[in-house]
């Protein structure tokens, strides 16, 4: 049986060395392990240019426990006041988990192909001096927006109040540099753009913010900074950690490395990015976010017309060619999104669109 391959935004297809890692066991006192871990946390601060200001804290589970760490460990229990501009479903996520959290939350509410605009959160942050944090999805994975990061950190910063980014789906392709911008914490997991299997996320928070947070935790398990200071201690993770998806994770980074690092990576994703959008537009099928806000990490294009068009069959023919495409995630129009991460093989984007093409013919 061929596997499919994934045009989606994680889990993705990884390299076959990155699986064979998974087939060895690790323990998890052992020091081969925990150099291991070192290792990842090193270079993943290095990767946002953090070495002199900011830890890496890894974190069990997939992305969201990790955005959920950093904000329980970050944001003040009594008063933390969370400024949550919104244009997708992960922003709406961070919003519902601080609620839930108990924090004060303001949000600013875009339309979904409308990036963040830094003059209104400037605007907002000058009206209300209670506002202690913002936090920001980088890459807006639902439609796949780029935000202005840069632009927002600057207002966050001038205003003295905390910066936290869901880097999720940008972290190691898209520019993010702590010497240039101030945060407190950037949050990405394995799976995404670093090409590792899923299975973990990690903070790379500012020292000081992160010693700042003890006790601050609504949480036993998703404390930060007792992760840390017990890592820091013991070289080990606190609970169990997840030693295969960690094995594997150092091995996808030691290609990422090798492929020269940010700029390759962020390179690829934009040629696919490019390939894809002409592709499809070839076969007539428009994408739905104006060029210059597009994030070269996934695309979404509207529906084919046809009124034989129906996305689980479409999806079902296109899976049967090789490739599995996504679901589009906006709430008024018909969509599909197709991811441009991942190890896609040789015909690559490519061969993604022409399966579409074939499909599409059929309709
Ligand atoms: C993938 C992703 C997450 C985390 O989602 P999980 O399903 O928990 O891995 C968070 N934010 C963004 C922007 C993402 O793309």
């Amino acid at each position: 049986m061929t596997v499919p391959y994934l045009l989606t935004p994680g889990p993705l297809t990884i390299s076959r060395e990155t699986k064979e890692a998974m087939l060895r066991d690790w323990g998890s006192w052992d020091a081969d392990f925990n150099a291991i871990t070192g290792r990842i946390r090193a270079r993943l601060v290095a990767i946002v240019h953090g070495e002199e200001t900011h830890e890496c804290v890894p974190m069990q589970g997939s992305g969201t426990f990790s955005v959920e760490a950093a904000i329980g460990t970050l944001v003040p229990r009594q008063g933390g006041h969370l400024l949550v501009p919104q244009n997708g479903a992960y922003c709406q996520r961070i919003a519902r988990m601080a609620r839930i959290l108990g924090l004060t939350v303001t949000t600013i509410d875009y339309a979904e192909d409308a990036p963040m605009v830094a003059a209104d959160i400037d605007r907002v942050l000058s009206a209300d001096p209670s506002i202690t944090h913002v936090a920001v999805v980088h890459c807006e994975t639902s439609a796949g927006i780029l935000n202005p990061l840069d632009a927002i950190a600057g207002v966050v910063e001038r205003h003295g109040r905390g910066l936290i980014i869901d880097a999720m789906s940008s972290f190691g392709a898209l520019e993010i540099d702590a010497r240039k911008i101030r945060f407190d914490a950037v949050i990405a997991a394995s799976g995404k753009c670093l090409e590792g299997p899923p299975g973990m996320g990690f903070v790379i928070a500012r020292r000081q913010a992160l010693e700042a947070a003890k006790d601050n935790c609504h949480s036993l398990a998703l404390d930060l900074y007792d992760q840390w200071v017990y890592m820091q201690k013991t070289t080990q993770w606190r609970y169990t950690p997840p030693t295969h998806v960690v094995a594997a994770f150092d091995c996808a980074i030691e290609q990422y490395l090798a492929e020269g690092g940010r700029a390759a990576r962020g390179a690829r994703y934009a040629a696919n990015c490019r390939t894809l959008i002409d592709g499809m537009a070839r076969l007539g099928l428009k994408s739905f976010l104006a060029p210059e806000v597009q994030a070269p990490i996934i695309v979404t294009f509207h529906a084919p017309s046809s009124p034989n068009y129906e996305f689980k069959r479409f999806y079902n023919a296109v899976k049967a060619r090789g490739y599995i495409l996504y679901p589009g995630k906006l709430t008024t129009l018909e969509t599909f999104r197709v991811g441009c991460m991942g190890q896609l093989g040789e015909r690559g984007i490519a061969g993604a669109v022409d399966a579409v093409e074939a499909v599409i013919s059929t309709l």
